[in-house]
């Protein structure tokens, strides 16, 4: 069959030479380039003595944010588990009783609400799509974990904590904001 490009080479059953079966020139030419790499800046750190400076909107672990008061912003709308096209966020909505006005923003809240982490991507595709401005990527790396079980993140891994606010403000410009809401 006509092949699609014209990459392939034919395979040529020709003797090998003899310097071809001693291999040293093969060999020499290896180690040439070896040593080349040996001066040249690496491209590897050596984590986790040293660490990568990232980006300010780097996708990293995610943050689940509460607003000025304290309370979550969530209100388990479900749109970024539809906007997740690896299918990694579940939750289970509730009902905000009386009292709870300072625990939740909205009537409606978010009583499961999970990432499995295995599954995600971070295309930080439910960032863009929550309109409470409740979800962030932010540029903290995963940590590592034997079990698959320490991949799934609930709420106690991904509500900030009240008093050790993350900050978001780098992700949230007032420009992403009037783009996420009015376009
Ligand atoms: S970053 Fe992307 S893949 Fe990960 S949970 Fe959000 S939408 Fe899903
Ligand atoms: S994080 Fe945002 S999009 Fe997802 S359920 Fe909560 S409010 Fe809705």
């Amino acid at each position: 069959m006509k092949p699609l490009t014209n990459r392939s080479k034919a395979v040529s059953n020709k003797k090998m030479t003899f310097l071809e079966r001693i291999y040293l020139p093969a060999i020499i030419g290896g180690m040439f380039i070896t040593f080349k790499h040996i001066f040249k800046k690496k491209a590897t750190v050596k984590w986790p003595e040293e660490t990568r400076t990232f980006s300010d909107v780097y996708r990293g672990r995610h943050v689940l944010k509460r607003d000025d008061k304290g309370a979550e912003r969530c209100t388990s709308c479900g749109l970024c588990a539809v906007a997740c096209p690896a299918e990694a966020i579940s939750m289970v909505s509730s009902e905000r009783k009386k009292g709870e006005e300072n625990l939740y923003r909205e009537e409606k809240y978010a009583s499961i609400y999970e990432i499995n982490m295995l599954r995600c991507i971070f295309c930080g595709l439910c960032e863009e799509a929550c309109p409470k401005e409740a979800i962030f990527l932010t540029t903290e790396l995963l940590p590592a974990n034997y079990e698959r079980e320490g991949f799934i993140f609930g709420k106690d891994r991904l509500v900030e904590p009240v008093d050790k606010r993350v900050d978001v403000s780098k992700r949230q410009t007032s420009e992403v904001v009037s783009r996420k809401f009015n376009d």
